[in-house]
């Protein structure tokens, strides 16, 4: 199969969207008046991000639902992506999945395929995505003013703590690791809810790289810092089983790839934040304060700090 053949039989459908799609030497899109163009990579790496083979279904969808979560931490709207994929064969069986899976979450977004590139090399999935949102509107990470409270979204550490299991940091039992391998293999990118936030949100981000990282993004860009009760982040009944295990408490203040968002907001908004929960059915919990002493302090339930080295992860650390 050629590399035309490849382009042609897994990743190219009829353009709706765009004013020229795949095909041509660039892709064309008109961008809604009044609105700024949102755009965003990141690339997945064999034996970096995902084990080699790995199931392509998933990991098709992960390659969007990673970008698509980067849309929502600006409050954009997706739009259309670019694929650029790095291939060590034509492996049709993988090919098919792998599209199957990009384009199942791509359609539940509307988002449009409109270009990439096609080589052979290590397996390698880069996904660059656009987006529109309203002029001056995006909701960025430095808008944090002391005072401000910090909410975070569903609940966190589950993607780790499959993570940590498969890296034999803990051992958790089949039913719970089935339930957490889902976290991490399917990631579930809050668009709704970051589009909504305007409004509400002073600053706001994706957890990727985990709580305390991301979190500490926002505060450094606001040049601000905040307090957090650790007891008081929301995790689910099986993270909650394995805790005060190290590997547990690890993945749920700095495992990463939650894909939930993090935001501030005045704490004059509370109700507002309340009922967008109810309305986009997404839980949100408070989870601390902002302050203008920088840094961030994690106090445990008897408001002593939690002295544990947190490390989030870094391709050249
Ligand atoms: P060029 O030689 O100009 O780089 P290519 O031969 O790489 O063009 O690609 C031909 C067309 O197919 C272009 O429109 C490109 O955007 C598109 N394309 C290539 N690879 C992919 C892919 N993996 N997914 C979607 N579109 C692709
Ligand atoms: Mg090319």
């Amino acid at each position: 199969m050629s590399e035309f053949e490849i382009i042609r039989r897994y990743f190219t459908r009829a353009s709706s969207s765009a004013v020229l799609g795949i095909g041509d030497d660039a892709a064309l899109v008109r961008v809604a008046p009044e609105c700024e163009l949102a755009v965003s990579t990141d690339t997945l790496i064999e034996g970096r991000h995902f084990f080699a083979g790995a199931d392509p279904y998933p990991l098709g969808r992960k390659s969007l639902a990673v970008n698509l979560s980067d849309m929502a931490a600006i409050g954009a709207q997706p739009r259309w992506i670019l694929l650029s994929l790095s291939l060590p064969g034509a492996d049709e069986k993988w090919l098919e999945l792998f599209s199957r899976g990009l384009f199942e979450l791509a359609d539940k977004h509307a988002v449009e395929l409109i270009g990439g590139d096609t080589c052979r090399g290590p397996l390698s999935i880069c996904v660059t995505i656009m987006g529109e949102v309203a002029a001056g509107r995006a909701l960025r990470r430095d808008g944090a003013r002391p005072g401000d409270d910090v909410w975070v979204s569903g609940s966190l550490g589950d993607a780790a703590l499959a993570l940590a299991h498969l890296e034999n940091r803990i051992a958790l039992s089949p039913d719970d690791f089935e339930r957490c391998a889902r976290a991490l293999d399917y990631p579930v990118p809050r668009i709704e809810l970051g589009r909504k936030l305007h409004g509400i949100a002073s600053a706001l981000i994706d957890i990727s790289d985990g709580l305390t990282a991301d979190l500490g993004h926002i505060l450094e860009r606001s040049h601000v810092g905040a307090t957090i009760k650790v007891a008081g982040i929301p995790r689910s009944a099986i993270l909650r089983r394995y805790l005060p295990a190290r590997a547990a408490l690890q993945a749920l203040l700095a495992g990463g790839d939650d894909y939930e968002l993090c935001f501030t907001a005045p704490s004059s908004l509370r109700a507002e934040v309340k009922a967008l929960a109810r309305k986009v059915d997404v839980p949100l919990t408070c989870i601390g304060k902002i302050e203008s002493a920088g840094g961030l302090r994690l106090l445990d339930e008897r408001g002593h700090a939690v002295d544990m080295e947190l490390r989030a992860f870094d391709h050249f650390a």
